[in-house]
């Protein structure tokens, strides 16, 4: 029997529940949305007032001088992400947005030639990578219906890596997947896909929105060609904030699709030449001026990382996860609800995935009993209990929640229509 005291006694036993007292967490409102913006913490606030206050020192000199120096910033943050995805320090920058970043790759790395044209991806996946997908083979003179291949899932839920890995034809040219699928919070096997699609000699590319500061990645040693993000989701950087990117260090030297003057060699920057000489790191795909503002929350953010570990955040966010599931089997079996995220450990990301036809106006009636969840049209819930700051309590809470507005029938006053956002 799942009680308030076994809640009550995994906060006690919480070897990260120091961390919780960092963010801004309101009263009355259980927060279950960080998969789509996480919180900010007083640290995050503190390094974006202390980039305002160089700004308001030093003007045009915070680029060089000031507590963060702006011009080193995107690579002083690449270094600091790089233990979250397994990369080198200069593997790894923090520039554009996961979109414009996933244009930027495949304009780098996608080179069709002879019979190898086309792009595999999934059908699960976030609409912008497709947007971003079709765009970039209309540009090469391609059609997308018959160019960029998605592989089907089986049950709308997931998608086999068997299936993946029997669509690595030699019409092939460039693999784009997510590192965790952004509905059912599927883990994809990087590590099989990886070595499948390097045997073939097919360039791979990862989308890890949903798994940065969730789960552990070891990048480079899978021989990951290249992957992207953004830094609002698990890692708290704030609204808009400054995506990253990984470039395997075997790709050094390829010039990027997207060129721009911060991708320069710093040393040659302000040479101002009307020649490229790209830096030999992943600082090459930047294009132009980082949003200042918008990285240095970063720095706040990701010290927290640093101090908490990221194999300590996968196993309480394992954990208490797993105690949302318990919660659901035990006290929500009679309402109709389905669990749609992959059960084993190893195939699940950072988020509950619960099914339920009337999702929208579930979703509506939380809101108003102050739980924050997120919706995916057409019938997920989407709960996310944080590592840092999600409480077992609050997990607890949550359930008896959502089953006395089942029992009570409180979402019937709502429309099950999703609101703008979601
Ligand atoms: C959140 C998310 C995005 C968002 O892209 P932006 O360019 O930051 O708007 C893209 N892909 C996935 C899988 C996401 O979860």
């Amino acid at each position: 029997m799942l009680t308030l005291e076994y809640a009550q006694l995994q906060d006690k036993e919480d070897s990260l529940k120091r961390f919780r007292e960092e963010f801004y967490i309101k009263p009355n409102s259980i927060y279950m949305d960080g998969n789509s913006l996480g919180l900010l913490s007083k640290r995050a606030e503190r390094t974006l007032l202390e980039s305002l206050n160089d700004w308001k020192e030093h003007g045009i000199d915070g680029w060089t001088n000031g507590k963060h120096p702006w011009f080193f910033l995107s690579e002083k943050l690449g270094e600091m992400i790089a233990p979250l995805v397994g990369a080198a320090a200069n593997e790894v920058i923090v520039t554009g947005s996961t979109t414009v970043n996933l244009h930027q790759l495949v304009a780098t790395f996608y080179k069709p030639e002879g019979t190898r044209t086309k792009i595999l991806a999934d059908e699960l996946t976030f609409p912008s990578d497709i947007y971003a997908l079709q765009s970039q083979l209309r540009i090469h003179g391609f059609d997308p219906d018959t160019h960029l291949i998605r592989v089907k899932s089986r049950d709308g839920r997931f998608i086999e890596e068997e299936d993946i890995i029997e669509a690595m034809t030699d019409e092939i040219a460039l693999i784009i997947l997510p590192t965790v699928l952004y509905r059912s919070g599927q883990i994809l096997d990087m590590k099989r896909l990886t070595a499948e699609a390097n045997r073939r000699g097919i360039l791979i590319g990862f989308d890890g929105c949903h798994s940065i500061g969730a789960i552990p990645h070891s990048f480079s040693e899978w021989g990951v060609d290249f992957a992207y993000w953004c830094n609002y989701k698990h890692l708290n950087g704030g609204p808009g904030s400054v995506g990253g990117l990984y470039v395997n260090s075997k790709h050094f030297g390829t010039a990027p699709g997207l060129a721009g003057w911060f991708g320069s060699k710093k040393e040659k920057q302000f040479d101002m030449e009307h020649y490229l000489t790209p830096a030999d790191s992943a600082g090459a795909y930047q294009i132009g001026t980082p949003h200042v503002l918008s990285l240095s929350p970063l720095l706040g953010a990701l010290e927290i990382f640093a101090e908490a570990g990221i194999e300590n955040i996968r196993a309480k966010s394992l954990n208490i996860n797993q105690y949302l599931m318990d919660l659901i089997n035990q006290d929500l079996h009679d309402f109709g609800f389905t669990i749609g995220n992959p059960i084993d450990d190893i195939r699940r990301g950072g988020h509950v995935s619960l099914e339920h036809k009337e999702a929208a106006r579930i979703c509506k009636a939380l809101k108003e009993n102050g739980v924050i969840p997120d919706f995916r049209a057409p019938n997920i819930i989407r709960l996310a209990p944080v590592a840092l700051y999600t409480s077992y309590t609050e997990v607890w809470e949550v359930v008896q929640i959502l089953k006395k507005i089942m029992t009570e029938k409180q979402y019937e006053k709502f429309k099950n229509e999703r609101e703008v956002v979601a």
